[in-house]
């Protein structure tokens, strides 16, 4: 895409405290040669922030969007948004907008079934046998007689919840809203009202949850206690919504028999943790999926251009409502 804004090749700033964005760089300059980029995370290195039409954000340090008088787009390059909304100062007339890629929901797909099956038919436990060349066969267990939940029903949760009943897997879903057409083959619950019945019948729950104030420690001892015993965990939301010590306590008790997750409150996850040292939990260096770059610099410049031509950019989220 050349110079896909209404005044020409934007500049745009890559921000993050956490991670160094310049990898970004290549996928932005081929699909806008001329583009003005811009990387750091104070004013000295970003250069006169006058001239930022757009900013691109990991974990924005704080106050600085708030700085930029000609911003007209903050682009989370994720599909979460909660590391840019803990800015009070975020700027509330500039469009807030997330990536939605359905790319990002296939890697999604395989990540959640693969976790869920690989639980649900004992893989571990014939990995086990398997390295002392023991054939102990037990009869499977059919999918149809395992019901996975989905916390959250939207771009990921709707494709994994998909994928999930087409491999035969009864599936349920729950959401803040009521769906008026959900996923074929999926029994559809919402909000807390049908928490715990839709708690109630999940042999594995999957966390897809946007990070809220609303769902931050989703996953605590009150939701582990509603599900069936033994059951299966999968957080591949955030971090935040796990309560760690009530996740160690339930697998003590056996009401929870394994966790699978990748994402954390503290990332990378500090080599001491208790996580790293009990089998019973899989931990993964939140890998579940990812965009391409190309995706991210397309998906920016496109809402970028939407926003110039005085339209709503796909994609935007409601600050509001924080997902
Ligand atoms: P999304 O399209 O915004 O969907 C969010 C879903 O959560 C919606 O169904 C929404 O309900 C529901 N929800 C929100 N607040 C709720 C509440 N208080 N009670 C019940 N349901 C609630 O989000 P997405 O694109 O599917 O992504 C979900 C999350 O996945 C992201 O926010 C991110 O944290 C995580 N993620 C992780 C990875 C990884 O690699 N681990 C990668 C990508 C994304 P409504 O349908 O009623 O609005």
């Amino acid at each position: 895409m050349r110079n896909p804004t209404a005044t020409g090749a934007p500049c745009i700033a890559l921000l993050s405290e956490r991670i160094d964005l310049r990898y970004l760089e290549p996928a932005f300059r081929a699909a806008c040669p001329g583009i003005d980029l811009r990387h750091g995370t104070n004013v000295d290195a970003l250069g006169a922030l006058d001239q930022i039409d757009a900013a691109v954000c990991w974990f924005p340090p704080h106050g600085l969007l708030a700085q930029m008088p000609r911003l007209r787009l903050v682009q989370s390059l994720a599909a979460g948004v909660e590391h840019i909304t803990a800015d009070a100062s975020l700027p509330p007339q500039v469009p807030l907008c997330r990536i939605v890629d359905s790319g990002m929901a296939l890697g999604m797909n395989a990540f959640v079934c693969g976790a869920v099956i690989r639980h649900q038919r004992a893989m571990d436990h014939y990995r086990a046998l398997a390295a002392q060349a023991r054939w102990e066969p037990r009869h499977p267990q059919s999918p149809e007689q395992h019901t996975v939940g989905i916390a959250g029903l939207g771009h990921l949760g709707t494709a994994c919840a998909t994928a999930l009943a087409a491999i035969g897997y009864r599936v349920r879903g729950w959401s803040r809203s009521a769906k008026s057409s959900g996923p074929a083959g999926v029994q559809a619950f919402h909000g807390a009202a049908q928490l715990d019945e839709f708690l109630g019948g999940c042999n594995t729950l999957v966390c897809l949850l946007p990070l809220t104030a609303e769902t931050e420690g989703f996953l605590d001892a009150r939701c582990f206690a509603r599900l069936p015993h033994g059951a299966h965990v999968i957080n591949v939301g955030r971090g935040a919504h796990l309560v760690e010590g009530d996740l160690l306590d339930a697998l003590a008790s056996g009401q929870i028999a394994a966790a699978t997750l990748d994402a954390f409150s503290t990332e990378p996850l500090p080599p001491g943790h208790p996580f790293w040292h009990d089998s019973r939990i899989t931990v993964t260096p939140h890998i579940a999926t990812r965009t391409s770059l190309a995706v991210i610099a397309g998906q920016t410049l496109e809402n970028l251009a939407q926003v110039d031509h005085g339209l709503s950019p796909p994609r935007a989220v409601d600050t509001g409502r924080g997902y």
